[in-house]
């Protein structure tokens, strides 16, 4: 009698994401989500956040359980001892597009593993045509919330109805009327930051509105948000993007679907760094009083200058709360900050921890930690809603002016400090979101985090629709 047959290998993903902690970190989990299903992975990282991330065993050790992941590397087109500053993304762009048709041929055209599709960064709408060339499908992902998706879709509208270009300072708090389903929200203030220009030929503005509207051509869009947190702009996103696929939080759809698989290796601990993890922060948030601490962080791009980062240190100082402040080693726009660290930490021992990179979600989710002074990063703002934290927004550029606004006025879970930055404010601010309304932002943070819980439990509306992705993902033909 013949043998049975083999097996058919499972579908083979191909997952590429902008070289940025902010885009490395939600596509690394959904990778991670589709391997646990069975998916076979080909992950493509730039050699330089490859070395990075891997500098951790125990990021190798978790990707090395899944017999079907693999890590991909290219190279940035810079040597690998450039300093690449935060944005440097930016710069090797160009090169990145470059290389791209030739790396997905070889990909499509490696014997043994056919490519069943293509999960690329939204951000690169350059690989939508290299795809469909290749013949295979592909679907974006978008980092951003669904709402700063959704304001970017409406920028040619914003222009037609007079919105947009704003007029001067004088137009800020000006309520724009030409978002569908956000109507109530958004002020110009409060709209990404590269529509704050007089010019509408502007190349960014130019670039991001195309870009964004690009996604339509997409077999299909994946937002890492939940329909309870976003309804509004996840309804107005499906009526041009039926094949949506909102399945977040990521990070904890990924914690949710380990713990209910017995086989699967433990959550991870840590996000997927870029820096060196300084965990003695939590043994100091171990010995202070349950939600007493304010966690500080701007993200892994943000720099600030001198002028600002003395107000920051002033109002917290002056605030008589205490804090978490992560100061990245890169995060001055000018000085050492080597120095500025070791300075800081003398100046604020008795009631301030300052670290280089903390493990943030672990941070957020501890029990001294009352409230985030935020970039309104859209991780970190989701990372903040999983945990229940009430947020205190400091934006500083793109989709954080949208993600702010969401987080004083759709959710009033915090305050919004845009486009303020002074010792007094931020003393305010602070007692605010850890004094008089701490009542009631955490009772708005118990509610978010519950919806978040049951966004990615068995049944909720994020896990279903990554059951369906995989469906999706599992009928295509290679
Ligand atoms: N992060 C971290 N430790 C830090 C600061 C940030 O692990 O000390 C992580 C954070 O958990 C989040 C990511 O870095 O997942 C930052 O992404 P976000 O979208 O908030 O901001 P970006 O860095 O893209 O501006």
């Amino acid at each position: 009698m013949d043998p049975s047959p083999p097996p058919p290998p499972p579908p083979h993903v191909v997952i590429f994401p902008l070289a940025a902690q902010g885009h490395v970190n939600p596509m690394l989990k959904l990778a991670e989500l589709l391997a646990l299903s069975g998916l076979h992975i080909t992950f493509i990282n730039t050699e330089h956040i490859h070395h990075r991330l891997l500098q951790h065993a125990e990021v190798q050790a978790r990707f090395d359980a899944y017999p079907y992941f693999r890590f991909k590397t290219i190279s940035d087109g810079l040597p690998m001892d450039h300093p690449r500053p935060g944005d440097y993304f930016t710069t090797t762009f160009n090169h990145i597009k470059s290389i791209t048709k030739p790396l997905f041929e070889e990909l499509v055209a490696a014997p043994g593993q056919p490519v069943t599709c293509i999960i690329a960064d939204g951000i690169f709408t350059f690989t939508i045509d290299i795809a469909r060339d290749l013949g295979v499908p592909i679907i974006a992902f978008r980092t951003i919330s669904a709402s700063s998706f959704w304001a970017y879709f409406c920028i040619p509208r914003m222009i037609e109805n007079g919105d947009l270009p704003i007029k001067g300072d004088e137009d800020m708090d000006h309520i724009v009327t030409s978002v569908p389903g956000m109507e109530d929200i958004l002020r110009c203030r409060d709209l990404p930051s590269f529509c704050r220009v007089s010019d509408l030929s502007d190349w960014l503005l130019q670039y991001v509105t195309t870009q964004t509207l690009q996604t339509t051509r997409a077999r299909a869009l994946i937002l890492n948000s939940f329909d309870q947190l976003e309804g509004p702009a996840i309804s107005q996103i499906r009526t041009h993007i039926p094949n949506l696929y909102t399945i977040g939080p990521l990070h904890s759809h990924l914690k949710s679907r380990l713990s209910s698989s017995p086989s699967s290796p433990p959550p991870p601990s840590a996000s997927n760094s870029l820096w060196e993890v300084e965990r003695s922060c939590i043994s100091w948030l171990d010995e202070q009083p349950p939600k007493s601490v304010i966690y500080v962080s701007f993200g892994s791009i943000t720099t600030l200058n001198r002028h600002d980062f003395g107000e920051f240190w002033q109002g917290l100082v002056n605030s008589g709360r205490r804090f978490l402040w992560v100061v990245r080693p890169d995060s001055l726009a000018e000085s050492c900050p080597g120095a500025v660290q070791e300075e800081l930490r003398e100046a604020t021992a008795e009631r301030g921890c300052v670290v280089g990179w903390a493990p943030q979600e672990e941070v957020l989710q501890h029990g001294a930690v009352a409230a985030f002074l935020t970039h309104s990063g859209w991780n970190s703002t989701l990372e903040s809603v999983v945990a229940g934290k009430p947020m205190l927004c400091w934006p500083f550029l793109a989709d954080q002016q949208v993600n702010s606004r969401l987080v004083s006025h759709a959710w009033k879970l915090g305050l919004d400090m845009k486009d303020v930055c002074d010792r007094e404010v931020v003393e305010r601010m602070v007692n605010g979101v850890m004094g008089e309304r701490k009542e009631e932002f955490a009772a708005a943070g118990a509610v978010l985090a519950r919806r978040a819980r049951e966004a990615v439990g068995e049944g909720g509306s994020s896990w279903d629709n990554l059951d369906r992705l995989i469906e999706d993902i599992r009928s295509m033909k290679t």
